[in-house]
């Protein structure tokens, strides 16, 4: 019986792995070269979060370390980041600074339920006591934050910060400079085609083969390489393979090249995935573009502080301060297109600034108006993706003096949502702000298979020497629904471990 299983289980794993093959356009087992091109200890793939973090720590580690880039620039979904850090301390102490200290144990609980007990805690256990570590490593080498920390949905504690430019950008451009400064290789426009194992399904990962504007070229790592690709959100055949129901008329928040080949590559010389179905939609994108913007990052820093959600009836759907699955959901289910995200003149310095605000109403991303009859005039005014909506303002009244009051019951009857009394804002005097939102396919939760430390496992459950991998090419650590601002410490932490495996063999101390 066991062997029917296991036997199925593999049928299955390689027909998803000829699938993703034919994606590839890589089928089949490549003997290694006989000579090497270019020879280094270490060969980090994707200059994102991760592998920007990878590189720089197995240089600091004292290997000879290259980071390979199929774009003419590093950052990947990074760079478009939206900037927000989760981290239950800091050295600028912002939770405590708000009277709401937090603590690893409540991050690591957010993050095992947020993602329904389907991550694996010690994965969890690395994001979050290495988090902090990253932070201020970051802070000390130029990076800087607004003075401010929210609780978004699906996190109970106050642990999300948010970079000064409320953009990845912040992040990826320090990193670049300590790379710079300690002295790796980036070489652009160089895409991975494939991964050199000694045998097929069998022995240590040797190099990689990648493409350039010259030609082919065959790079040995001696020491390992680290698989930081990013995730497969931007590539439609294989966010369906895995989830049917996501059609072309979704949008995508991701950067062109987030198209997965990596995860593919890996399969094919035989490493295990999980989780793949696990794909989240953001709940706050452009409804017009299905981009995340900067405008889109408001609605989600905004739950605790009082930011309501409505739909085109300007009736609540759902408890702001949920997971993003949750949110999503409720969004498409709530019978029209979009939503919005209401909220008042008195909360906007809480989780936004007065100079971004003005510039998304310059874009016409956020309307303003004096009073919610004529801020309804406003949403009515517009079209989305070529459709009218018709919201009541009767309603959208009702619906914030009702809420109004539950902020003063510090309970919300409808939908549950957690109230934190002396925080959350009422919305009583205008200017009034709306923003429209509507879900977009986001990150893809799924990807190869590691240990704690960044080792890529095979089918069998073995460790394939040589070969580690961090970031969003990773599976398992979010589990079902990753929590927002819970990435970028994910990628570079792992992205850390992995540098530091690969050159000295032993995971660095985090706790
Ligand atoms: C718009 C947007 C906003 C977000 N905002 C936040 C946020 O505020 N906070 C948060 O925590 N998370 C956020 N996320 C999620 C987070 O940004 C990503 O999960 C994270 O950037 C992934 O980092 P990574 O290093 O794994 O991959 P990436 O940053 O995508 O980097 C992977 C790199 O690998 C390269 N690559 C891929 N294949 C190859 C190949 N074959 N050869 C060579 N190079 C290759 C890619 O070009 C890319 O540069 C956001 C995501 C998006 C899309």
């Amino acid at each position: 019986m066991l062997r029917k299983v296991l036997s199925g289980v593999v049928a299955l794993t390689l027909v998803l792995g000829i699938v993703g093959m034919a994606l590839a356009g890589e089928p089949g087992f490549i003997t290694p070269p006989g000579s090497w091109d270019e020879t280094y200890d270490v060969v980090v793939v994707g200059g994102g979060f991760a592998g920007l973090s990878a590189a720089y720590f197995a240089k600091k580690a004292g290997a000879d370390a290259v980071l390979i880039e199929k774009m003419p620039f590093v950052g990947g979904n990074s760079i478009i980041n939206g900037g927000v850090y989760a981290s239950y301390t800091s050295k600028l102490k912002l939770a405590e600074k708000l009277g709401q200290p937090d603590s690893p144990e409540k991050h690591i609980e957010d993050t095992v339920v947020g993602g329904d007990f389907m991550g694996d805690p010690a994965l969890i256990e690395n994001l979050v006591y290495g988090s902090p570590i990253i932070l201020d490593l970051l802070l000390d080498n130029g990076l800087q934050v607004r003075d401010m920390i929210s609780r978004p949905g699906g996190h109970y504690g106050y642990r999300t910060h948010t970079t000064i430019n409320q953009s990845g950008s912040d992040v990826v451009l320090t990193q670049k400079k300590m790379v710079e400064e300690a002295g790796v290789k980036v070489l652009l426009n160089t895409k991975m085609t494939y991964i050199y194992r000694e045998k097929p399904m069998e022995g240590r990962v040797l190099g990689i083969r990648v493409e350039t504007k010259e030609g082919e070229r065959n790079i040995l790592a001696k020491k390992g390489v680290i698989l930081a690709t990013g995730g497969f959100a931007n590539n439609p055949d294989m966010v369906r393979v895995h989830v049917p129901w996501i059609t072309d008329e979704v949008g995508c928040t991701n950067h062109p090249g987030a198209t997965g080949e990596g995860l593919v590559m890996a399969k094919q010389i035989g490493a295990n995935s999980l989780h793949e179905c696990y794909i989240q939609l953001y709940p706050f994108a452009d409804p017009n573009t299905g981009i995340l913007d900067a405008a889109a990052v408001v609605p989600f820093n905004g739950p605790s502080f009082g930011i309501v959600y409505v739909d085109v009836q300007g009736k609540r759907y759902v408890d702001e301060g949920q997971r993003r699955d949750v949110c999503s959901m409720a969004a498409l289910n709530s019978g029209g297109f979009p939503t919005f995200s209401i909220f008042s003149d008195e909360m906007v310095e809480l989780f936004s600034t007065r100079e971004d605000i003005e510039k998304y109403i310059k874009q016409d991303r956020c309307f303003k108006a004096d009073s919610l009859e004529q801020l309804v005039k406003e949403i009515n005014a517009r079209t989305y993706k070529g459709q009218k909506v018709n919201m009541p303002a009767d309603n959208l009244i009702a619906t914030i003096k009702q809420h109004n009051g539950y902020i003063d019951q510090g309970a919300d009857p409808d939908f549950g949502k957690k109230i934190d009394k002396g925080i959350a804002k009422k919305i009583v005097a205008g200017p009034y702000y709306a923003i429209p939102q509507w879900p977009s396919v986001h990150h893809t939760m799924g990807g190869v298979k590691i240990t704690p430390r960044a080792e890529v496992e095979d089918l069998w459950g073995n460790v394939i020497p040589g070969f580690f991998a961090a970031g969003e090419v990773t599976g398992g650590v979010h589990g079902t629904n990753r929590l927002g601002s819970n990435a970028i410490p994910d990628c570079a932490v792992h992205g850390m471990i992995a540098g530091t495996m690969a050159a000295t063999g032993k995971p660095p101390v985090l706790k």
